[in-house]
């Protein structure tokens, strides 16, 4: 971890951490028991007593590449079963058949791995999928249906959204739902046999129809869906909702602490009658008892607020869609707010852990300056990043005095520390000569106010070489300098005793025309020109900024050219750089800008 990081330990604490600390101090969870893997109530109670003293996890869909608001999820979860003597699952929420890739699987296991955590602990795997789960899901549905909690609903779509009633209105009871329990399992077997047609029957849960939580008038629990499942194939013609299957696939994995986001608050009755209902024994009308389906004590679902960035999107489906239309160059464009995006940009998993520390855990919504994400990457980098020299719009400097002075075709070596606080770094060396590249910008013909850079007659140092004066510029017919002309000073070179005799007002940087490498240079401004470009409904496409991304061919200093791909730079005066990890190499120097020195953002 960085010193950055270290510096903001011990963890601040949330009502989260509070929580936990109180189940831990009243032994709440103290007597499960683990069998080693998910399952029921029978599997777990010939296990032993649980050793994780509490169980979290992170459950993505697979059907996109991760962005910074899992980061937060991932941090708040992971970092808290760390913290507590607990275990996280990774589990992929896979129980859509629609819309689920193994390329996203992939890239979210890698990404998991890259922020630092890893689901084996203890010797065992905790990585699981929720569609392991149908047949057990399945079986829910039936004890359900046997304990008199579940009907088969064969209104149409339009007929049980009319039922519904509304806010004010309680809804009314469907004329399907006062069926025996013997009809509900042949109907809800003949969906499961493909002898329904999708969307002409559902599973309902029978809790109450004049319920002022409208998410407890008799939610659908399972649909048919015909369609082949990137895991299960073509096995189910049935899917749990998404409200029914996650209590259970929590349930079975034994978590004590299910954290999700805001939404779901509405959803926590239903998430806590289900389990209710699955983990207790229950009597059949005939007067047989039916054991209970689930473990107790039952997992309890929390809720945080998600994080919301400025002048990005935060969802999956939205970012697929700015790939699918070419509107970046793909999930890991560097201007992406996908974690292999911002690894890409030069993010390291440091800078994120310290946002996910800095934004804490709260429970009200609210947006977060993209610019604190970028002062997270600073904090990082500055302690760490190598420094460098680069002129990203060139334009040559001629020292006339240069032959008279050192010699014709002579160079002069300079040195500057690889890192200004870390001495033990070494050095950097690169050659001044007659020729150097200086900014364009760092030449004015008439100096507004308060500029002490190049303009005719003044003095300037060039960053750890000598002091010059300027003497004028040639310009072509549109005026635009080609060319700044300059006499050295003698005897004012950097580190050399009596060097700092001249005072100058300006220090400028520069690379020298002997040594410097070309390179490319990608500088990124922000993705959206609207800070919120999704709120209240509105195209997100329609804000996306076209002057998001410039490129240009920069000269960087020579102790650049073995610079491996993901290596993080500071440019001096230019703000942090990475090697971009996909097109550097040593005759093919890519860098992308991670982020100016300041905040030039917040104006
Ligand atoms: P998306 O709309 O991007 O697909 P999601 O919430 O549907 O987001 P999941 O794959 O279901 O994505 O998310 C996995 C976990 O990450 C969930 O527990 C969810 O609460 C959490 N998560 C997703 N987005 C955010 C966010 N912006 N801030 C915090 N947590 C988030
Ligand atoms: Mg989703």
């Amino acid at each position: 971890m960085s010193s950055a990081t270290e510096k903001e330990s011990p963890k601040v604490s949330n009502f989260l951490r509070q929580i936990i600390e109180s189940d831990l101090a009243h032994g709440t969870y103290a007597q499960r028991h683990w069998a080693g893997s998910p399952g029921d109530a029978a599997h777990h109670a010939q296990g032993p007593l649980d050793t994780a003293k509490i169980r979290t996890r992170f459950p993505p869909e697979p059907n996109g590449y991760l962005h910074i608001g899992h980061a937060k999820s991932i941090f708040l979860n992971f970092g808290l079963a760390r913290d507590y003597g607990g275990v996280c699952h990774l589990r992929f929420d896979d129980t859509n058949p629609e819309k689920e890739d193994t390329e996203f699987v992939n890239a979210i296991l890698d990404v998991v791995k890259w922020l630092g955590f890893d689901w084996a602990t203890n010797g065992s795997s905790h990585l699981y999928q929720a569609s392991d789960y149908f047949d057990f899901m399945y079986q829910a549905a039936e004890h359900l249906i046997q304990t008199g909690h579940a009907y088969v609903d064969e209104q149409s779509a339009e007929q049980m959204k009319a039922h519904r009633g509304d806010f004010n209105t309680p809804g009314q009871d469907s004329p399907f739902r006062g069926r025996t329990c013997e009809e509900n399992l042949l109907r809800f077997r003949a969906m499961r046999q493909g002898e329904v047609p999708d969307g002409a029957a559902v599973l309902r849960a029978k809790i109450d129809m004049a319920s002022p939580n409208i998410n407890l008038r008799d939610p659908a629990i399972y649909r048919i869906r015909t369609a082949t499942h990137h895991h299960t194939g073509d096995r189910w013609r049935i899917y749990p909702m998404y409200t029914f299957a996650h209590p259970i696939e929590d349930a079975l994995e034994q978590i004590t602490h299910s954290i999700c986001t805001l939404e779901f608050e509405d959803q926590r009755p239903f998430y806590d009658w289900l389990l209710a209902r699955l983990s207790e024994d229950s009597t059949l009308p005939d007067g047989r008892i039916l054991k209970a389906l689930l473990a107790s004590p039952n997992p309890k679902q929390y809720e945080f607020a998600r994080l919301n960035l400025t002048y990005v999107v935060t969802s999956k489906r939205k970012l697929a869609q700015l790939v699918s239309l070419g509107k970046v160059m793909g999930w890991d464009d560097p201007r992406m707010p996908t974690l292999v995006g911002l690894r890409r940009r030069g993010y390291t998993p440091e800078s994120l852990q310290l946002f996910a520390e800095r934004i804490g855990v709260t429970k009200s919504d609210s947006w977060i300056d993209y610019s604190s994400l970028e002062g997270c990457l600073r904090d990082d980098l500055d302690p760490k990043a190598a420094r460098a020299m680069a002129v990203l719009d060139p334009v040559p400097l001629v020292i006339t005095n240069w032959d008279a002075l050192m010699g014709a075709g002579s160079t002069d070596a300079c040195h500057a520390p690889v890192h200004p606080h870390h001495p033990e770094r070494g050095q950097r060396h690169f050659q001044f000569s007659k020729t150097v590249w200086i900014e364009r910008g760092d030449y004015e013909d008439t100096p507004p106010k308060g500029f002490f850079r190049l303009y005719p007659s003044n003095k300037v140092r060039l960053k750890y070489g000598h002091v010059i004066e300027c003497t004028g510029a040639s310009h072509d017919a549109s005026g635009r300098v080609t060319e700044v002309q300059a006499q050295l000073i003698p005897d004012t070179k950097s580190g050399t005793p009596g060097s700092d005799s001249v005072k100058v007002k300006g220090v400028i940087t520069w690379v020298g025309s002997t040594d410097a490498l070309q390179a490319q240079v990608r500088l990124y401004d922000r993705l959206f020109s609207l800070a919120q470009p999704d709120a209240g409904g509105k195209d997100f496409i329609d804000s996306l900024n076209p002057q998001s991304l410039q490129s240009v061919t920069a000269y960087v200093e020579p102790s650049l050219a073995q610079s491996q791909p993901d290596a993080k730079f500071q440019f001096e005066r230019h703000g942090y750089f990475v090697a971009d990890r996909v097109e550097h190499n040593e005759g093919n120097l890519v860098f992308n800008r991670s982020a100016s020195l300041k905040d030039t953002w917040a104006k």
